[in-house]
């Protein structure tokens, strides 16, 4: 059986050129005999409008995943918040299916939370307010009515006042909430859940409404290159070379 790989967190950037480089490697590579590649948002680190696909990075990423589409694997793509505003434009370039922030899919039979992960940092409040402006459907409208230049230097500006918000906050706030996380397995009904945003790597093992339930957090592409792989026996944790 074919598996399934999720990655999150890439936040490919021409800053990080080697990763780029990787993330083609992982498309036509591990990706080709993928049943299905998932991308849980935050693929790159910044996204100003679809207006992206003509610099050369978004255009290198574009085509890698549409050759993985051409070979026969579902390609999905969920929004993070670096990229929240992927587009249309971007997924039908892409050979992707746009996803909702959560979606639950049967992954490798079991039916399977999919989400980028923002949404469990209930503790970060500054972030959920921050969350909410910037997912108000008239502000994005208006947003991407704006030419394109002011918009990059927009979107700029805002990558800046949130890693200076982001260096002074204590890091226990950038966790999941524990309540957030016990709602979203209630909410839709699960027992495995999987997501990035938190860059910390791990498998976690709960109990939900008696039940065994594990939440897989997925790694960033810092430092390393990482997917996990799902099949029937269940999931694992691979780096790429
Ligand atoms: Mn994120």
């Amino acid at each position: 059986m074919k598996p399934a790989l999720f990655v999150s967190d890439l936040h490919l950037s021409p800053a990080r050129p080697a990763m780029l480089e990787a993330f083609e490697r992982f498309c036509a590579g591990p990706a080709r005999g993928a049943s299905g590649l998932w991308v849980l948002g935050d693929l790159f680190d910044a996204w100003a409008g679809d207006d992206e696909l003509a610099d050369p990075l978004p255009a290198r990423t574009v085509a890698a995943l549409a050759a993985v589409a051409a070979a026969g694997t579902a390609v999905a793509v969920m929004r993070g918040n670096r990229d929240l505003l992927l587009g249309e434009r971007f997924a039908a370039a892409a050979g992707a299916r746009l996803l909702p922030d959560a979606v639950v899919a049967p992954v490798a039979g079991t039916p399977t939370l999919l989400l980028h992960g923002d949404t469990l940092c209930t503790d970060d409040l500054a972030y959920q307010r921050y969350r909410a402006r910037v997912h108000d459907p008239t502000l994005q409208r208006r947003f991407l009515a704006l030419p394109w230049i002011i918009r990059r230097a927009l979107v700029a500006g805002i990558r800046g006042t949130s890693r200076r918000a982001t260096a002074r906050k204590p890091t226990a706030i950038m966790d999941v909430n524990a309540g957030a996380v016990a709602a979203a397995f209630a909410e839709h009904g699960v027992t495995r859940m999987i997501h990035g945003h938190t860059h910390r790597p791990a498998r976690h093992h709960l109990t939900v409404d008696g039940a065994p339930a594990e939440r897989w957090v997925l790694p960033d592409w810092y430092d390393a290159a990482g997917y996990l792989a799902v099949d029937a026996g269940g999931a694992t944790f691979e780096r790429l070379d």
